[in-house]
This record gives structure tokens, sequence and C-alpha cells, in this order.
């Protein structure tokens, strides 16, 4: 397939390719756009073959349902069959933004987006050309993470290019995504409403807003094991680099020997190792490759970078990479929910 690839403004969005890609849409094709979590894989929501296509290109499991993104919560009733009050304060106060809202569909939306379920995820980002984009097609659009199934999230066109071109009509390059996780995936037909997937809105934002809001408990276990999580997606092994991830969670001075102490021993092995540090710890390394990942006292720089290093280190060969963990708070949940899910909870404690 011929992939187009456009290169967008943030702040003066180019009518002419805006145009050109809202009518792929419409035409039942596949697009790739910046959104200001990762990039989306966009495809015509209500249309159910644009949207098979998203899995095929994807390699999806077909069990896993996609979040429908819209302009804002003036679609919410065509889509849902009904809208809580608490979900509407919700959608006034995060949307646009990095918040997916899991409503009751309305039998417009097909079966094969929510994969069978009777909840549909909505959500508005807060990007100016996915705005713009959506508003242009006119339609609601279907779109997970523009990557290969299983591999981290693209928050750069390059990754986008990495892993679907030649696969999807168009690649939208809007520049790098600013959150760098996904959305906060909120089930808001039960009460209190239960986080499904951290993500850029935080715990404590929603908490301040709703007063109670439940976190499901497989996302607070150790392992993925015995528990299944209530968003299919969860479930998989995701996020993944090629090489293993180990993370190491404890006091940074611990963390920082423990980490030393096996750069030393992968060594001896002829093992090539590198290291997702910190601002704070990233001069305390041997002689490896060392990429930091923010500031540890500001999470959302740390956010924006994982997927990115990860990559970055499959790119020059890196076999395992050592991580040191950060603290749980804001957007560093849904930090350590992607980095343990890499690491196939492969965690050490110091
Ligand atoms: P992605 O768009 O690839 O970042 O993945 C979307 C995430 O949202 C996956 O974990 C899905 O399982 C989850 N999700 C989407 N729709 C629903 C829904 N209706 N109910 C529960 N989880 C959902
Ligand atoms: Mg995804």
């Amino acid at each position: 397939m011929k992939t187009e690839i456009l290169k967008m403004e943030l702040n003066d969005v180019d009518k002419e390719k805006l145009r050109f890609a809202a009518e792929v849409l419409r035409g039942g094709g596949l697009v790739a756009f910046p959104t200001e979590t990762v990039y989306g894989l966009g495809a015509d929501a209500l249309n159910e073959n644009a949207v098979k296509k998203i899995f095929e290109a994807k390699g999806r499991p077909s069990d896993n349902p996609l979040i429908v993104h819209i302009t804002g919560k003036e679609w919410a009733d065509s889509l849902t069959a009904s809208v809580p009050p608490a979900a509407e304060i919700l959608m006034d106060r995060f949307w646009p933004g990095p918040l997916t809202l899991v409503l009751q569909k309305s039998d417009k939306v097909p079966g094969a987006i929510t994969a069978g379920l009777s909840t549909v995820g909505l959500r508005a980002p807060a990007h100016p050309v996915a705005l713009a984009l959506i508003r242009e097609a006119g339609i609601p659009i279907a779109a997970p993470s523009a990557n290969i199934s299983g591999r981290p999230s693209p928050t750069t066109p390059k990754h986008v290019i990495d892993d679907l071109y030649g696969k999807v009509d168009v690649i939208i390059d809007g520049g790098c995504s600013k959150v760098g996780v996904e959305s906060t995936v909120l089930d808001v037909t039960v009460t209190p409403p239960m986080i499904l997937r951290p993500g850029g809105v935080s715990y404590e934002q929603l908490l301040d807003v709703l007063g109670d809001v439940a976190i499901d408990p497989s996302l607070l276990k150790k392992s993925s094991e015995n528990f299944v999580p209530k968003a299919p997606g969860m479930k998989y092994k995701h996020y993944s680099p090629k090489a293993d991830v180990i993370v190491v969670e404890g006091e940074t001075e611990k963390v920082v020997r423990k980490i030393n102490s096996l750069i030393e021993e992968y060594k001896k092995s002829n093992t090539s190792v590198g290291v997702l540090s910190t601002d704070q710890t990233k001069m305390l390394y041997g002689d490896v490759p060392v990429i930091s990942l923010g500031d540890r006292l500001k999470p959302e720089t740390i956010a924006a970078n994982l997927f990115k290093a990860f990559r970055d280190f499959d790119d020059i060969g890196i076999e395992v990479i050592l991580a040191e963990a950060i603290n749980n708070q804001g957007i560093g949940l849904a930090v350590m929910n992607r980095m343990k899910k890499a690491a196939g909870y492969n965690i050490i404690k110091v």
C-alpha cells in the first residue's frame, strides 16, 4: 500500500492536507495522526470494514476494544445509551484531554469497535491537528495507538513510520506527543468510577473532581498473574522493547548501587546493557549507554520520554534495559504501569 506522509504545523494546520486526510477517513481508509498522548491510527468508527483494517495493520487481537475519538461532548448522546452526571462533569473538566470515558454504547456503535462489549470508550483529544482532523472528517474516529501491537506506543512520527509505513494510507507528521503515555481509561458505568488504565489524567486529579475513585485491583498487584484486568487490552504483554527490561525499585541510592552491580554482572557475560535513569542519577553509572528519562520530581517529563527511550535502546541493539522505578504519584502511576508491563513484571526490590 502506498503511504502518504503529510507534515502539518500545529498552529497553522494546512487546510488542503487536512481535507485530503479527512477524505481518506470518510472513504474507509487508515490515517495515523498525532495526539497529545501518543500517535493514533484512525478509521471511521461507524464503518465496520474500516475498523477491521485497523486490527489487521496493527496485528491487534480482536478482543481488544478501540477508543472512539470525537471533538467533544456534543457527540456523546448519539454514541452512548446514557451519560451519567459524573461523566458530564468529567467531560467539562478534562475534555479535550487525556481521559477516556467508558460508557454504555448506543446501537450506532458497531460491535467490531467494542470487541462485543456493551460499553464504548470515548475521548476528545487535546491536539490541534487531531481535533481539526476529526472536525473536518465529521465522523467519530476509532483510534488505538499507531504501533504494531505489543511494541512501545509511538510518540514521534518516526515511530509510526517504523511500524506502519506501507500498511496505512496516510501518516500525519505533527511532531512529538507531549504527554507520552496513553489516556486514562475510566469506567463511569460503575459507582464510584473505576480507573481501568492509568494515564495522562492522574488518580489525584480525578479524586479531586469526583471525591471517590476506584482503581482496577489488577493494576495494583505486583504481578499480572491471577487478576483479569477489566480493560481487555491491559492483559496483554505490552509496550515492550526488543530488549529485556528489569525494573529496580527502592531508595534511590540503593537502586543506583544495585544497577551498577547488575551492569558488572552483565559485562561478564558480554550482554549489552542500557540504563534508564533520571536527571538526578544519570552521572552515577559505569561505562554503559544511559538515557535519562527526565526529572525525578517532575514525573510528566519522564512520561514524555519513556516510550521513545525504549525504542532508542532497541535502535542501538541493547539486550537488557535496567530501569529505575519512580514514585507512583500523579502521572507516575501510569509510568510505572507501562514500565512494569514492559518488564513482564520483572522487578527487583532493594
Ligand atoms: P489503545 O488505544 O491501544 O491505547 O488501547 C485502548 C485501551 O482501552 C485498551 O486497554 C482497551 O482494552 C481499553 N478499552 C477501550 N474500550 C474499552 C471498553 N469499552 N471497556 C473497557 N476497556 C476499554
Ligand atoms: Mg495501544
